[in-house]
This record gives C-alpha cells, structure tokens and sequence, in this order.
C-alpha cells in the first residue's frame, strides 16, 4: 500500500532515517531551543483532503509532482533543521517558514550576537495566538556552549539534506515517477508569504 503523507508517515520517515526522531511545532507561550544544522528547503503543496488541511511534500514540477496542475494550490517552501527542544532536550527536526531563516541570517552579523556557523546560544521563540491569527517573537539566549550529551545526540541523526531527499523521492514513488505526466512552467515561489 503507498504511504500517505501525513504527519505519523513523516514521522515514520524521519524514524528510519534520524533514529527516534519528532517534529518541533512552537507551543503557545514561551519556547526554547537550540539550532543544530544548517537547513534544506522543502517546497509543500497545501490541500484539503476529507475537510482536513494537509500538505503534500512537492517533488519538483519537472519529475512530475501532479500538484502543480493547479494554480490555486498554495505552494509554501519550508526549512527544515535539526534543533535541540530546551523543554524535554530531545533533538528534533523543525520545518520553519522564511522569516525564522531571515532572523538567523540577520543575527549572524549582528554586534552583539554575530556567530561563525551555527548560533552559540538558544533562541527562545514565544508564540502568540492560533491559525491565521499566530505570531512567533525570537529572541537570543546568553551565549553557552553545547554539552558532549548534546553533541552526542546529533550525531545520531541523519543529514537533514539526506531526510528531505528521502521525503521528496518516497512522494514521487507513491505518484509512480514522471512518466507520462505533462510538464508546467515554473511559478514563482513566493518565500516571503509565509506566516512564521
Ligand atoms: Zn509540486
């Protein structure tokens, strides 16, 4: 039977390729975390299935990604990383939007918290509200090095590169490859729509 890309199938994914792995979504109200790697875009198709609101990991127009078909469907192009949750000090994959990445960017030549490769510090990230409605506010933590424990337990997970490619190719399998399937010219990819 193929696989369905849901959130217990990408779970199911990031199993078999990062160990025990979970997905980081912000609670409302304060959270804590430390970013780990470095991130792989990944572009999701946003559709409603049996009244449910779900997305579709998009595999590229030209391999044959039938979502493309329709215009309407928003295309939304995420970020996924490895962080470190301060709340159970689990390492998880997080998919942010661009603003998260353009925060991390900007603070990177900042005065105060400039970093070479990846932030020395957490970055607490306070989420406001629900829906359309959310609002996420980041702020740095006081700079504080990774214990080996922390170290250590990324070193067992895959390359986040690795997972999206995994994710991208089990979607075009279940769509049966590209054969037959008529080719759309690109859309332009919007990154900047995207609420959080
Ligand atoms: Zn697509």
């Amino acid at each position: 039977m193929s696989k369905s890309f849901d959130s217990e199938t990408l779970n199911q994914v990031s199993k078999e390729y990062g160990g025990q792995s979970e997905f980081f979504t912000p609670k409302v109200g304060d959270n804590k975390i430390r970013v780990l790697s470095g991130y792989e875009p990944l572009a999701k198709h946003w559709i409603i299935e049996k009244g449910k609101r779900i997305s579709k990991v998009c595999f590229g127009k030209d391999k044959g990604c039938s979502y493309h078909t329709d215009k309407d469907l928003p295309l939304r192009v995420q970020f996924p990383l490895w962080i470190l949750d301060r709340v159970d000090q689990k390492v998880k994959i997080f998919e942010p939007g661009y603003p998260f990445i353009k925060y991390l960017t900007d603070l990177k030549n900042d005065e105060d918290f400039g970093y070479e490769n990846l932030p020395d510090y957490d970055i607490k990230i306070k989420r406001e509200g629900e829906g359309l409605e959310t609002r996420y506010t980041y702020t740095p933590s006081a700079r504080k090095p990774l214990t080996d424990e922390e170290m250590n337990a990324l070193m067992e997970k895959k390359d986040i590169t690795e997972i999206v490619e995994k994710m991208k190719k089990n979607e075009m399998e279940k769509a049966g490859g590209s054969e037959g399937i008529q080719q759309y010219p690109e859309d332009e990819i919007k990154v900047e729509d995207i609420p959080y």
